[in-house]
C-alpha cells in the first residue's frame, strides 16, 4: 500500500514569514516561507541573504511542490510478500532494534552498514556527526556517503598540499578559472557571482568538453577531451614554470619541492599536452598565462568532474598547485578558508569495532595525518556483501540516499542489495533502492526538522551559519536526527543519548561556540560567524607535516603514490586501448547535472519534470551525421558492461566525438554502464567521466 492522496502536511508555527536556508541543493540560499491558515502558502527569496540577495533558481522556486508532492510516504511501511504494509512508528523502530540486535550476535557489529546521502549531509556537520554517534555506538565503522563518489577526493587533495581545502573567493577575482563545471545548472549562486564578477571586468577561463552558458560567456573557453584535464593541469604547470610568471618568494618561502616539480612537468610541453587533450597549444598558453598573471585568481572546480578518474586525487592536486605556485592561497579574490565552529565533539570513535572497508586500500579516504573523516570507501560495499569477504555485511540502512541509481555498476549493486537480511530505507518518497528494501522510514523535509546549515565557508568562503526551524509538519515523518535518537534509547543506550529533542543535541554541540539554538532563532535568515582566513599561513603556517604548501607529498610516497602529479590516461580510451576504441568509438561522460534536478530527486515534481521530461544523449551535429541519428530519436546507448535505450540530443554545444549523459533516471539509469573496478588508487573513486560507448540506431 502507497499513499497516493496528498498527505497530511500543514504548518507547525503561527502564520506570518519565516527565514530559513534552502536545502534542495548544496548552496543553502536564504529564503522566505510564508505561512497563510495553517499552510505554506509560498516562497520567496531573502534579499538580505550573503549568498542568493534574494535569487532562487527553478528548484527553489518549486519548493511548494516538493513539500506538498502526492509521491511523499508520511508513515512508515513494511514489506510483506512483496507488497508494503502501513505500521506504526513504534513497530518500525522494534523491527530496527530486533534485526540490529540479531545481525550483532550472529555476526558482530561490524556487519551493519550505513548510507548517507545528499539531504542528510546538507542537515550539517552535527546531523552527521550525530548519525555516526550512533554507528560508533552499536560498534559498527562501516558507515559510508555519497562523498565516497563525490567532492571527498578533492578535500583529500587539497590537504595533502595545503593542509585545508579552501573556496573560490569569486567576488573579488580577476580571473575566475572555471574547470569542469557548470555552475548555471549545478549551482546557480555561484553563477550569478561569475556573471557579476564578469560585469565588473573580472576575465573568465572556461575549461569543459561543452559549450555551456559560462563557455559561451568566457574570454577563454579550453573545449577538452574528456578524461585529459591532468594533462592540461600539468601544461599550465609547465607554461607557469618555463616563463618565470609563478609567486617566486611565495614559492621560495612556503612551498616544498618545487625543483621535482619544475621537472616533473617539463615532460608536459604544450605541444604534447594539445596531442592528449585536442586543446590547441595556444589555447593552454592563454589561459596559463592569464591565470597567472592577472591576479587575484580562483579556481571553480567541477563537484566531481576531475575526481571521477583512475587520476582523480592527482588531477585536484595539480589544480591545487595550480593556484597555489601562483600566490593564490589566502588570498582575498583567491582561494580561501573561512573560520569553523568548534562544536562540542558528538562521536566515540573509541566504541567501534575496527575500521571501515575500503580503508586498508585507501587508507587516506580515512583520514590523514590523525585527521579522520571517519567513512568508510563505499565502492568496497557490494563485493564484500556478495563475497563475505573480508567479513560478512548483512543489514543495511539507507538515508537519504538512491545508491542503486546513483553509485556505479547498478546492476551488481542491486544483486547485493537483494542479498541482504536486513535493509531498511529512510526517504521521502518510494526511490529505486527502497523498493529493493524491508523496512521504509519516512523522512521529513528540512522544512520539517531543526538543524544547522553550517558549511556556507567551506562550499562558498561566506563566514555565515543559520539555523533551519521546524516550519512545517508533514505526517509522521521524522528527521534523521530524531529517528537516529529514538533508536539509540530502544536499544537500551539512553545514558549515551540523553537528550529528548534534536535542539538540545544542537545546543550540546555548540557549547563551546557562543552560539545557541535560542540566539539562532532570534536571527532567522542566519549570523555572520567568524571571518575569512586572509594570508592566514603567515600566522600559522600551513597545517602539513612540513608547514609549507607540499608540492611532493612525502606521504604519497610513503604508501607507493606519486608524489608529484603525473597524468595517466583512462583505460577506456582511443590510446590504451585502441582494440576497444574501435568497437565503442564515442567518449562517455556521465553524471553532468541539470538545473532542474539533483542526483536522482525531483523528478516526481510536474513543474520541474516539464521542462526536461526524459533523460538524453547529448552528442555533436557532426557525430550524429556519421551515426545517421537525428535530434530527438531513440536510439541504443552501449558499451562494454550495458545498454540502454535513450533518445538523442543533437546540438553544436558538445566536442564531437563525445556523449554526455546525466545520472538519475529510473527509466534510463546510465550507472548500467558503468563499472566500479577502473579506479583513482588513493580514494578509489570509480572512473564516471571518460568510458567509451557507442550509439546505434533502433531501426
Ligand atoms: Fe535552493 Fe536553488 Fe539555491 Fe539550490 S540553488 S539552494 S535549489 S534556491
Amino acid at each position: 500500500m502507497i499513499q497516493n492522496s496528498i498527505p497530511d502536511i500543514r504548518a507547525c508555527v503561527p502564520d506570518g514569514i519565516y527565514r530559513t536556508a534552502c536545502e534542495l541543493c548544496p548552496w543553502g540560499c536564504g529564503i522566505e516561507i510564508h505561512i497563510k491558515n495553517g499552510q505554506m502558502e509560498k516562497v520567496r527569496g531573502n534579499r538580505d541573504h550573503p549568498l542568493n540577495e534574494g535569487f532562487l533558481c527553478p528548484k527553489g522556486l518549486a519548493l511548494k511542490d516538493f513539500i506538498y508532492s502526492r509521491e511523499r510516504i508520511t508513515y512508515p511501511m513494511k514489506k510483506e510478500n512483496g507488497d508494503w504494509r502501513r505500521i506504526s512508528w513504534d513497530e518500525a523502530l522494534d523491527i530496527c532494534a530486533e534485526k540490529l540486535e540479531i545481525i550483532k550476535v550472529r555476526y558482530g557489529p561490524k556487519s551493519l552498514a550505513v548510507a548517507i546521502g545528499m539531504p542528510v549531509l546538507l542537515g550539517g556537520n552535527i546531523t552527521v556527526s550525530f548519525l555516526r554517534r550512533f554507528c560508533d555506538i552499536y560498534g559498527t565503522p562501516n558507515c559510508f556517503s555519497v562523498e565516497s563518489i563525490c567532492y571527498r577526493c578533492r578535500i583529500i587533495a587539497n590537504i595533502l598540499t595545503l593542509g585545508k581545502f579552501p573556496a573560490a573567493d569569486i567576488a573579488a577575482a580577476e580571473t575566475i578559472l572555471v574547470w569542469g563545471n557548470n555552475p548555471h545548472e549545478s549551482n546557480p549562486p555561484a553563477a550569478r557571482n561569475i556573471d557579476k564578477a564578469v560585469k565588473r571586468g573580472a576575465k573568465l577561463i572556461v575549461i569543459d568538453p561543452r559549450k555551456t552558458a559560462s563557455a559561451k560567456k568566457a574570454d577563454i573557453h579550453l573545449q577538452i577531451r574528456p578524461g585529459t584535464d591532468g594533462a592540461l593541469a600539468l601544461g599550465m604547470l609547465n607554461i607557469i614554470i618555463n616563463e618565470g610568471i609563478y609567486d617566486k618568494d611565495f614559492v621560495s618561502n612556503w612551498t616544498i619541492g618545487f625543483d621535482e616539480l619544475a621537472r616533473s612537468v617539463a615532460a608536459y610541453d604544450p605541444e604534447r599536452v594539445e596531442k592528449i587533450t585536442w586543446v590547441p597549444a595556444r589555447g593552454i598558453k592563454k589561459a596559463a598565462r592569464l591565470f597567472a598573471v592577472n591576479s587575484p585568481s580562483c579556481l571553480v572546480q567541477g563537484t566531481n568532474s576531475l575526481d571521477q578518474h583512475i587520476n582523480g586525487l592527482q588531477n585536484s592536486r595539480a589544480l591545487a598547485i595550480l593556484f597555489a605556485i601562483t600566490g593564490n592561497v589566502d588570498r582575498e579574490g583567491g582561494m580561501v578558508t573561512t573560520s569553523k565552529l568548534r562544536v562540542n565533539p558528538l562521536r566515540l570513535p573509541e566504541k567501534m569495532e575496527g575500521q571501515p572497508l575500503g580503508v586498508e586500500r585507501f587508507p587516506l579516504f580515512y583520514e590523514v595525518w590523525g585527521r579522520a573523516f571517519g567513512e568508510g570507501q563505499a565502492m568496497a560495499l557490494a563485493d564484500t556483501i556478495l563475497t563475505g569477504n573480508p567479513y560478512p555485511v548483512t543489514g543495511l540502512i539507507v538515508s537519504g540516499s538512491n545508491p542503486v541509481l546513483t553509485w556505479p555498476n547498478s546492476y551488481k549493486l542491486t544483486k547485493a542489495i537483494k542479498a541482504l537480511e536486513f535493509t531498511a530505507v529512510m526517504d521521502m518518497r518510494m526511490t529505486a533502492t527502497a523498493q529493493l528494501c524491508d523496512l521504509f522510514l519516512p523522512a521529513a523535509t528540512f522544512l520539517e526538522r531543526v538543524e544547522l546549515c553550517d558549511y556556507y565557508g567551506t562550499l562558498h568562503a561566506v563566514p555565515f551559519i543559520a539555523l533551519r526551524q521546524k516550519i512545517m509538519k508533514a505526517g509522521e515523518a521524522k528527521s534523521d536526527m530524531e529517528f537516529w535518537l529514538e533508536l539509540g534509547k530502544r536499544m537500551g543506550h539512553s545514558d549515551l543519548f540523553p537528550w529528548n529533542r534534536v535542539e538540545e543535541v544542537l545546543d550540546y554541540a555548540l557549547s563551546t561556540t557562543g552560539v545557541t539554538v535560542e540566539k539562532l532563532k532570534q536571527q532567522p535568515g542566519g549570523i555572520t560567524y567568524g571571518e575569512k582566513m586572509i594570508e592566514y599561513y603567515k600566522k600559522k603556517g600551513f597545517s602539513t607535516p612540513s608547514g609549507k604548501i607540499e608540492l611532493v607529498s612525502d606521504t604519497l610516497k610513503s604508501l607507493g603514490h606519486d608524489p608529484v602529479p603525473v597524468y595517466h590516461e583512462s583505460p577506456e580510451s582511443p590510446v590504451t586501448n585502441p582494440a576497444m576504441a574501435e568497437e565503442y568509438p564515442l567518449i562517455l561522460t556521465t553524471g553532468a547535472r541539470i538545473l532542474e534536478f539533483l542526483h536522482s530527486e525531483y523528478r516526481d515534481i510536474p513543474k520541474l519534470r516539464k521542462k526536461c521530461p526524459k533523460a538524453f544523449a547529448e552528442i555533436h551535429t557532426s557525430t550524429a551525421r556519421t551515426l545517421s541519428v537525428k535530434d530527438g530519436e531513440e536510439v541504443f546507448l552501449e558499451n562494454e558492461i550495458g545498454a540502454m535505450t535513450i533518445t538523442a540530443r543533437v546540438t553544436e554545444d558538445i566536442l564531437p566525438g563525445v556523449v554526455n549523459v546525466s545520472h538519475g533516471w529510473e527509466d534510463s539509469n546510465i550507472n548500467l554502464l558503468t563499472n566500479d573496478i577502473s579506479i583513482d588508487p588513493v580514494t578509489g573513486y570509480p572512473l564516471l567521466k571518460s568510458l567509451l560507448c557507442r550509439i546505434r540506431k533502433k531501426a
